[in-house]
């Protein structure tokens, strides 16, 4: 194949034996996988940046700068473990990160993972509290004595320091003076066999599963150190920073708030995810809204919005807010012409932005408060049903367009 390749004319590739055109086809299949493996990473990187801990973990990483690293701590009875003193958020409280979770957010392209140190681990358990034991190489004994020995230079005399007592040669009594003795460097002696010894054998206990093994059967495994892929920072940005302020008033108007919000479609029966759900009592009757965000470096394009309105119309949601940051592209603009969705453009951490979403969110309440009002003094219940259908909505696009 290689060489039938390498032989056909360059201009006239567009006729193809047969065989090639089989291996586009696998070329094909290929870009079409690794596109899922593409879209599948970033729509659980969109997952990961409203997960609670994640947001609380990227914020105190946003925080405390570009150069800050996640590293390694070891605790006695409990390993190596991964540590953040908490943000504003979390009342300055330590939680500790799985390893699990931070190697997610380097698959998912969030964090950076880099060598901090490699340790030695049980083979058995993968543990790293085991406790290292001398042996003797000629009897095995593990009852040893580490010692040094003391050359008496003028008599030749050779043995362990501790024999000199008083600094007194044991053979011929001199004391030991400064250049006449010289130490033999480090020996081990075995008190069983009475072997003396350079270098002794080495026993690891693994002191979680008990396991005896040597150095050489030990497992080496990396201890890494993470931080911030400071090429998605902008994107990190915007999704983690995105519904605090928003989370402040609602909590202000009495709002219950989850975030993510995760309700079921009354239809299909379907989970859906929504960025924020809010609840709140009003005269009797829960009002409930329901808050996408999306995040693009441009513009918002529809795919979105039309998910989001394709949401809402499976659950009862009297208002219906979708946050554009920075803006919605003129056809995502389009689409929101005769929906009743409160569409907020530009950043939420822009004050003028947050009070814009204020005033709208107590006018439909108002609104709301009004109807509920003027329902009880006709006694004339709305028997509109509590969700539109998906399609009406989208023919109501139509009418207008
Ligand atoms: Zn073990
Ligand atoms: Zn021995
Ligand atoms: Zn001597």
């Amino acid at each position: 194949m290689k060489n039938q390749d390498q032989k056909t004319d360059p201009k006239k590739t567009t006729e193809q034996p047969k065989e090639k055109t089989v291996a586009d086809k696998n070329k094909e299949t290929i870009k079409v996988t690794n596109t899922n493996v593409q879209d599948k990473i970033v729509f659980e990187r969109k997952e990961a940046y409203i997960e609670p801990q994640t947001r609380d973990l990227l914020k105190k990483l946003l925080q405390d700068g570009d150069e800050v690293e996640i590293i390694p701590t070891y605790t006695i009875g409990v390993g190596f473990e991964y540590r953040t003193t908490g943000s504003i958020i979390n009342n300055n409280e330590t939680t500790t990160l799985s390893k699990n979770s931070l190697e997610k957010l380097v698959q998912l392209d969030i964090l950076k993972k880099s060598f901090y140190d490699s340790v030695s681990i049980c083979p058995s358990c993968q543990s790293t509290f085991m406790t290292l034991h001398n042996r003797c190489p000629k009897c095995e004994s593990r009852n040893i004595d580490k010692t040094s020995l003391t050359e008496h230079i003028p008599c030749g005399y050779i043995d362990q320091r501790d024999q000199y007592i008083q600094d007194c040669c044991p053979k011929c009594g001199e004391l030991l003076v400064e250049g006449k003795y010289r130490n033999m460097g480090r020996w081990y002696i075995c008190q069983a066999c009475g072997e003396k010894f350079e270098k002794p054998e080495f026993d690891l206990v693994c002191r979680s599963c008990n396991k005896i093994f040597t150095i050489k059967e030990a497992q080496v495994t990396e201890i890494p150190k993470f931080t911030l892929n400071l090429a998605r920072k902008g994107e990190i940005r915007q999704n983690v920073t995105s519904l605090e302020n928003i989370k402040t008033i609602l909590t202000k108007l009495d709002f219950n708030i989850e975030i993510p919000g995760l309700t079921i479609g009354q239809k299909t029966g379907m989970t859906h995810h929504f960025s924020l759900i809010a609840k709140k009592q009003i005269n009797g009757q829960e009002i409930v809204i329901a808050l996408d965000h999306s995040v693009s470096e441009t513009e918002i394009q529809p795919s979105p919005l039309i998910y989001y309105i394709y949401k809402t119309s499976e659950i009862k949601v009297d208002i219906p807010i979708f946050v554009a940051m920075p803006k919605l592209s003129e056809t995502a603009k389009k689409i929101t012409q005769g929906q009743n969705i409160l569409i907020i453009e530009g950043s939420t951490e822009a004050p003028e932005v947050i009070d814009k979403i204020k005033t709208e969110i107590e006018d439909r309440i108002n609104q709301i408060n009004q109807k509920t009002f003027n329902e009880t003094k006709n006694q004339q219940p709305d028997n509109k049903p509590e969700t539109t259908s998906f399609f009406s909505k989208l023919r109501g696009i139509k009418k207008r367009t």
